[in-house]
């Protein structure tokens, strides 16, 4: 029967991409179904436009730390259309790449709507689908809370959708786009305020991350105005104003960008028919393997509420594929220990526990720390501080987390997080060669551990 498939991923990201290429490598019949475009969050409105959007701001910052240097350059501005016009160049490559690859490995592009008519069908427009594997990988969108003049505000797809540089923007939101885009923002040239309902910045981080990143932002002319609770968005006689529950109120914005958390696109899959429970947040609860309640029926990526990350719904994608199409019957993804990095300015990066966490597992924790200016700001000394903390449990001091910001955590914390999920030790590090003078070498040289707490 032509509707019928071996496996029909319902979403076009990160996760469904990759499922559905393993199991077309493996011989499967395979289709994807797609209302918007390949590449979902990542490429089109998250982590692609965003990384550019970095990489822009980082050179306008760089120019500034020049001139203190006495390299001198002058800043003339953004050329906001330009840099635009660049990055949606690169996205429409990458988009380009997956409708031919697609296209390439015989995966069926099904574009359109997909809702579920019963464990094994889907309909999307007119057309029934039938799969004896459905992958749910559908994503998330971003949340806007019901306040009054909330339609005021944009969200980071928004964001991505300007044709011009705000002047005066209110970031509304302390996680991590919040931060990242207020970062871009700033760097840019922007001046911008954050609110948050939180007391700091990237509160679920450990809080020597969260202190380094405000203290930088701060540093930077960001206005940290936290905690403040969003009771209404208005617009008046000086441009965009929110108002907090408490009576405070900032005005003047052209810009309020929500971001406040996202929501997982699962409302209008029509889950009861195919007999699928969702949280009251929207995430489709699924076991370690991906299964969701229904046999057949699997859920990967930012959908299940579990580590929102690109190579996250990637690795869970391919790892199922492996199970259900090449006899791996264990094949799984493990959750622990996923690095991930906060693009901030500069940036920063996290693997494995808090010490929080780890002292909340009732194990001896041992924790190194150090904050230094690096080297790299050693002529202006005005540049933003370096801050690193090892976290480690047991007499044998294994590390369990390691949590930095600084320049050139991001590239940093990929080779550390294997050895954090290798099950390196303290010493292991110690007994690593620094490399000189860089600020990683740092995280191998760290001597006395913080007077303990236990
Ligand atoms: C601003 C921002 C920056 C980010 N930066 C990073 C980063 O630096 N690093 C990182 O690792 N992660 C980052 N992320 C997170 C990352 O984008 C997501 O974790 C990732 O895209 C999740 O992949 P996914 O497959 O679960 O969903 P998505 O990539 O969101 O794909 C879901 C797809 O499903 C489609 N869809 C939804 N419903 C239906 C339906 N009913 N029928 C058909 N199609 C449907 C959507 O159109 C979408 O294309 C960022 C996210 C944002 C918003």
């Amino acid at each position: 029967m032509d509707n019928h498939f071996d496996l029909i991923a319902i979403g076009g990201g990160s996760g469904g991409l990759a499922v559905a290429e393993k199991a077309a490598a493996y011989g499967k019949r395979v289709a994807i179904v797609e209302r918007s475009k390949l590449g979902g969050t990542c490429v089109n409105v998250g982590c692609v436009p965003k990384k550019i959007m970095w990489y822009a701001a980082n050179l306008a910052q760089d120019a500034r730390h020049a001139n203190e240097v006495g390299v001198e350059v002058q800043l003339d501005g953004v050329d906001w259309a330009k840099l635009v016009q660049g990055r949606e160049g690169v996205i429409g490559g990458i988009l380009d790449y997956w409708s031919g690859y697609v296209a390439g490995e015989g995966i069926t592009l099904i574009e359109g709507d997909a809702r579920f008519v019963d464990a094994h069908s889907i309909e999307v427009g007119e057309a029934r689908y039938t799969a004896d594997h459905i992958v749910i990988a559908t994503g998330g969108r971003p949340v806007v809370p019901p306040v009054p003049g909330a339609e005021l505000g944009i969200t980071s797809d928004g964001f991505f959708q300007l044709r011009e540089q705000p002047e005066k923007v209110c970031v509304i939101g302390g996680g991590y786009i919040g931060v990242e885009l207020a970062g871009v923002l700033r760097a840019l040239g922007s001046e911008v305020s954050v609110v948050a309902l939180e007391p700091k910045v990237l509160e679920t981080f450990d809080p020597m991350v969260s202190k380094t990143v405000a203290d930088n932002m701060a540093h930077d002319g960001i206005e940290l105005h936290l905690p403040f609770a969003v009771e209404a968005l208005e617009r008046r006689d000086d441009g965009l104003a929110v108002k907090a529950a408490d009576g405070r109120m900032l005005s003047g914005f052209d810009s309020i960008l929500w971001a406040v958390g996202r929501r997982p696109n699962t409302d209008q899959l029509n889950l009861e028919a195919a007999g699928i429970e969702v949280e009251g947040n929207g995430v489709v609860p699924t076991d370690a393997f991906q299964n969701t309640a229904v046999a057949g029926i699997y859920a990967l990526g930012d959908i299940t509420g579990r580590a929102p990350l690109t190579p996250v719904a990637i690795a869970a994608g391919r790892r199922l594929a492996d199970r259900l199409f090449n006899d791996q019957p264990e094949r799984r993804l493990d959750y622990e220990n996923i690095p991930t990095v906060v693009f901030a300015h500069p940036p920063a990066g996290a693997v494995g526990l808090t010490e929080a966490a780890a002292r909340a597992s009732g194990r001896k924790v041992t924790v190194y720390e150090t904050d230094f200016q690096p080297m790299r700001y050693a002529l202006n000394r005005s540049g933003p501080r370096t801050a690193m903390k090892l976290v480690c449990v047991g007499d044998e001091e294994r590390v369990v987390g390691i949590h930095m910001v600084g320049d050139g955590v991001d590239e940093m914390l990929q080779g550390f997080a294997v050895a954090v999920k290798m099950g390196a030790t303290k010493a292991d590090f110690d007994n690593t060669v620094a490399i000189h003078p860089v600020s990683a070498e740092e995280l191998v040289t760290l001597k006395e551990p913080n007077p303990t707490e236990d």
